[in-house]
């Protein structure tokens, strides 16, 4: 094995331990939760060597670094998720390699993501990203929908053709009522998924948790967590 190889490796294996104890801890059976594992700013060999190593699930969020990046890798079995604020000029290309958007939060985009995918012959997964920390403006300083607006936009995702309603997803806020109180987020989070589920019982994927906080995630009842650092180690720049 390269070095690098041996680190991703050891990485892994301590994250895979941390989702196991949680779920030991937590009385829910390991194959409750998915590990996605966050590829941005890391290059496409790392991505191959994460294939070889078993993952099946990588995320992105910046389409201009995902899109060479899942094409250099479009030989290996991984399904591709776009974690980031997508902007509408961009959906034609992330609809193109993304198999699930995490951050689906307005009805402009549902618009323009069913449109993209019919155009491309291609099923999206959509996830309704909430923002826990939304002010007035009813959106998050990173993206997100109010808890709120969740239920009138899911119904547009449900009612568009390509596209999939496939659940929620979450980023624990930084600021407001849920600022360092990750697993009080992550159970809101579950309570509005409870919700959903009541109108579309198929949308059962909750997406929350990253490195600093799988184990509160997992302990809400996540179904599925996104980590990052924890496998690649720490980021080469911002993103
Ligand atoms: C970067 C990122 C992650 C992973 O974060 P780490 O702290 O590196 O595990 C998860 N979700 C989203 C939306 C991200 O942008």
């Amino acid at each position: 094995m390269t070095d690098r190889k041996e680190e991703i490796a050891a990485n892994l294996a301590r994250v895979e331990e941390r989702i196991a104890a949680a779920c030991a801890a937590a009385g829910r059976a390991r194959d409750e939760v998915t590990l996605i594992v966050v590829t941005k700013t890391f290059p496409a060999s790392d991505v191959r060597i994460l294939s070889e190593l078993g993952v099946r699930h990588v995320a992105e969020n910046r389409d201009q670094d995902a899109a060479p990046k899942a094409a250099a890798c479009s030989d290996l079995p991984l399904s591709w998720h776009f974690v980031g604020q997508l902007q509408t000029n961009k959906v034609r290309s992330v609809v193109g390699y993304a198999d699930v958007v995490h951050s689906v939060d307005r009805a402009k985009l549902v618009n323009v993501l069913s449109k993209e995918a019919v155009r491309a012959g291609r099923e999206v997964g959509c996830l309704i990203q909430v923002a826990l920390d939304a002010g007035a403006s009813g959106r998050g300083e990173r993206g997100g929908v109010a808890p709120e607006g969740v239920a009138e936009l899911a119904d547009l995702v449900a009612g568009s053709e390509g596209l999939r309603l496939d659940g929620l997803m979450t980023v624990a806020p930084l600021t407001g009522e849920y600022a360092g109180r990750e697993r009080a987020a992550f159970e809101r989070l579950m309570d509005l998924s409870t919700d959903l589920r009541r109108n579309h019982p198929a949308a059962n994927m909750v997406s929350a948790g990253m490195s600093a906080d799988l184990e509160q995630a997992v302990a809400a009842g996540a179904t599925h967590v996104r980590v990052g650092s924890a496998v690649l180690g720490v980021r080469p720049r911002l993103g």
